[in-house]
């Protein structure tokens, strides 16, 4: 049975595990941090410490496409995350219960909302269960075997760890945006693998609370609001929680007093979306998160492969900006792209199929990340001109053509389930926006003002922190 090891046990490590220890490999899952994930929802919020993992109590937005994916390979995994206080909100129609406007198949924008340590705690107690794979915690990687003597690039075949060597047939990196694997692939193959990496520029100010009151909203376009210079996420959670992200330029020295929680809260209450759910219970202060980096990773170079036995999934091969809420999916959606290139192969194949898993990805993700990484960079530029007192004027028809889609999914139905399908996956950007009744919708939206109605000013959110 070929031996695989996975360096990291964060949603996507496990994710892996799972997928590929139902496929027959053996599987050992390795994380720095020592500590187990506790017994339910409630502890694994209050009490789980995750440093390897800086994002862990910020708000997460786990998307539809993830459930789909999910309850076709993992069957039984939304159902524990629901048994353990998460919930179906469908991002399309929200929590609206009029059933004329839905149509059958909509049920597919369902996601599972819950918060991010009970997300990791559920799937971890879920994986455990399985019988060919092992998760080993307080257990540090520390650097890669190659095989002694192999002809062309070397082949890893295990790893080094804080408890020895640790053999395999094919290692898997799921250590995150920070992985160290690219300096050690550097350090035993003579091509050294490509890195794309650059601070996002964003800084995540969040508060949870403890709703008093069932949480209500029209969807996506209630959960994910644009404001000049100030994005907004306003994220249920399970067991009647929410989390609210205001999320500001890293640059945005003026806003930086929203790390105190009155500022935040004076900020936060001018939100139309965020405001109804502040008179809760506070259940943590203001957290801010800065150094949210981009990520892209490939042991592939013009072609050729770096190292053979490794492959890398999750944010350790790609991480775009949070606020689109993309990453556990696009990881997952890598770990099934791996179970395929690899089904059924020896352990000396295992190590060569890490480039058809390279190639496979690279065909099958590309779109969905190019578009995260294009709002990215437009949305960053534009937080950039709008702290200057200047107005965004983009070349090209890219960025105003995604700003009239936003604003005018608030009004109009069509333009609702063309953002919604896109943002959520469910459709590719270009198929979505080449419908004819969508680009005629859509000329409407054009020439109207940068941003919808009930969005905050700059100087309106200036005075609010004030
Ligand atoms: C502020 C913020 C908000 C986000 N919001 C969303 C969202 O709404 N929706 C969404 O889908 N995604 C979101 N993301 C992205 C999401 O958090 C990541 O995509 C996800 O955590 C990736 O999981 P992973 O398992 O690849 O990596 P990680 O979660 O980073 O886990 C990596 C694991 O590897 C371990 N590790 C690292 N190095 C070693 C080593 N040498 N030895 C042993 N173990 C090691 C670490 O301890 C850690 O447990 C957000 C990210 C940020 C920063």
């Amino acid at each position: 049975m070929p031996k695989i090891v996975i360096i990291g046990g964060g949603p996507i490590g496990l994710i892996t595990g799972e997928i590929l220890a139902r496929d027959g490999h053996s599987v050992t899952i390795l994380d720095r941090d020592a500590a187990e994930p506790r017994l339910d929802a409630d502890s694994d919020w209050a009490a789980w410490e995750r440093a390897g993992v800086s994002q862990f109590r910020q708000p997460h937005l786990i998307q539809p496409k993830w459930r789909e994916v999910v309850d076709r390979e993992i069957p039984g995994l939304t159902g524990a995350l629901i048994d353990n206080g998460g919930w179906r909100l469908n991002l399309l129609h929200g929590t609206a219960s009029d059933a004329g406007v839905r149509e059958q198949a909509d049920e597919w924008f369902d996601a599972i909302v819950v918060r991010r340590p009970v997300f990791e705690g559920v799937l971890s107690r879920f994986v455990q269960e399985h019988e060919g794979l092992r998760v080993r915690r307080g257990v540090r990687v520390t650097g890669l075997i190659a095989a002694p003597s192999s002809p062309g690039v070397p082949r890893v075949c295990g790893v080094h760890t804080s408890h020895g060597a640790i053999t395999a047939d094919l290692v898997v990196d799921a250590g995150g945006r920070r992985s160290s694997v690219p300096q050690w692939v550097g350090a035993i193959s003579p091509i050294a693998p490509r890195e794309f990496r650059e601070d996002g520029g964003v800084i995540y100010y969040s508060r949870h609370y403890k709703l008093s009151s069932p949480f209500i909203s029209n969807g996506l376009t209630d959960l994910v609001t644009q404001h000049e210079t100030l994005s907004v996420l306003v994220l249920p959670g399970d067991n009647g929680t929410v989390g609210v992200a205001l999320v500001t330029s890293a640059r945005d020295r003026r806003l930086r007093g929203i790390r105190e929680n009155v500022t935040w809260e004076s900020l936060a209450r001018r939100i139309p979306a965020a405001a109804p759910w502040l008179d809760s219970e506070p259940l943590t202060d203001v957290m801010p998160m800065a150094g949210i980096d981009h990520v892209q990773r490939s042991y592939m170079v013009d072609g050729k492969p770096t190292v053979s036995g490794l492959v890398a999934v999750g944010d350790a091969m790609v991480a775009t900006n949070p606020t689109l809420g993309l990453g556990v999916t696009l990881g997952t959606l890598q770990a099934c792209v791996l179970r395929d290139v690899i089904a059924g192969e020896t352990e000396p194949d295992l190590s060569a199929a890490a480039e058809r898993y390279s190639d496979t990805c690279e065909k099958k993700l590309k779109n969905h990340i190019n578009m995260a990484l294009s709002y990215d960079n437009h949305r960053r530029v534009e937080v950039g001109e709008e702290i200057a007192g200047a107005k965004y004027r983009p070349n090209g028809s890219g960025w105003p053509t995604t700003v009239a889609l936003t604003n005018g999914a608030r009004l109009d139905p069509l333009l609702r389930r063309a953002y919604v399908s896109m943002s959520t996956l469910f459709q590719e950007s270009t198929d979505v926006l080449s419908a004819q009744a969508v680009q005629d919708t859509l000329s409407r939206y054009m020439t109207g003002p940068r941003y919808s109605i009930g969005a905050l000013g700059r100087a309106e959110i200036l005075e609010a922190v004030s």
